[in-house]
């Protein structure tokens, strides 16, 4: 009997290939089959060699074009055919990736599974964008949520942004004028700063600033296009913002 493969669930990072992980670049660089999102970088793919097997599974909002229990069947299936599988999501595998669930897929067919992290669009975001996720004096706790996946009226974010607190929304582009409705009527005040930020760690990154209340307005206006992330707090406006983002705009 063939010997089992084992399904790598690897972190792609933001976008820039430096970004990856030595770990993730080195899986990568020897692969055989890699089986990716639509979110990952076209630079990361050139990583693997020219004759691996590459498998797009690429979900588009409101448009799978593989469910996920296709995705979980596909690595099992690979891996007890004695194939190791390198199973590429955008950013970190663990956040918002459902790399959880495809981990307990493998697990439950006795199919062994390496995790590597990734940066998350976060962590890449902020990097780039140059705002503080947390700071000395403005804030000392942060939150990730989804702004749709499993309904936006179902989670509870009371509490989760305001003074002190930064809130980072993934997945927010479509639905933001139902977040900054449910974050207003939550109590947050509608000037609270906030900054939207697209292709992070990608040559055409933007980065948009304004209050809660102009959210909807600037996602309209600046017609911002997924990935992009909305970071709400005090530490999107810190005053020396206005120099950092003349250094992005002499830089492109
Ligand atoms: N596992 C990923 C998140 C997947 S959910 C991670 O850890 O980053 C997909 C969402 O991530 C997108 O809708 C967007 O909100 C965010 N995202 C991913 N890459 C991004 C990028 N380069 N810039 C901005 N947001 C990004």
């Amino acid at each position: 009997m063939e010997a089992i493969g084992t399904v790598y669930l690897v972190g792609a990072g933001p976008g820039d290939p430096d970004l990856l992980t030595l770990r993730a670049a080195s899986l990568l660089e020897r692969a055989r089959i890699v089986v990716h999102d639509g979110l990952v970088d076209p630079q990361v793919l050139a990583l693997a060699p020219a004759d691996a097997r590459l498998v797009s599974v690429a979900k588009r909002r409101a448009h799978h074009t593989l469910p996920q229990e296709d995705i979980c069947a596909l690595l099992v299936r690979e891996a007890l055919a004695g194939n190791d599988v390198v199973r590429l999501k955008g950013g970190d595998p663990l956040v918002f990736g459902r790399g959880g669930e495809e981990a307990e897929a493998c697990r439950a067919a006795g199919v062994p599974v390496e995790i590597v992290p990734g940066i998350s669009a976060a962590n890449g975001a902020a990097a780039a964008a140059q705002i503080a996720l947390t700071h000395r004096d403005a804030a000392s706790v942060v939150s990730f949520v989804a702004g749709q996946c499993k309904g936006l009226s179902d989670q509870d974010w009371t509490g989760l942004a305001g003074k002190g607190r930064t809130l980072v929304i993934y997945m927010g582009v479509k639905t933001a004028p139902a977040i900054a409705e449910k974050l207003i009527a939550d109590g947050l005040a509608p000037d609270m700063p906030l900054a939207v930020i697209e292709n992070a760690c990608r040559p055409q990154m933007r980065v948009l600033r304004g209050p809660l209340a102009a959210l909807p307005d600037i996602v309209v206006r600046e017609a911002v296009q997924s990935p992009a992330l909305i970071v709400i707090g005090q530490v999107t406006a810190r005053e020396d913002h206005a120099l950092a983002t003349l250094a992005l705009e002499a830089q492109s």
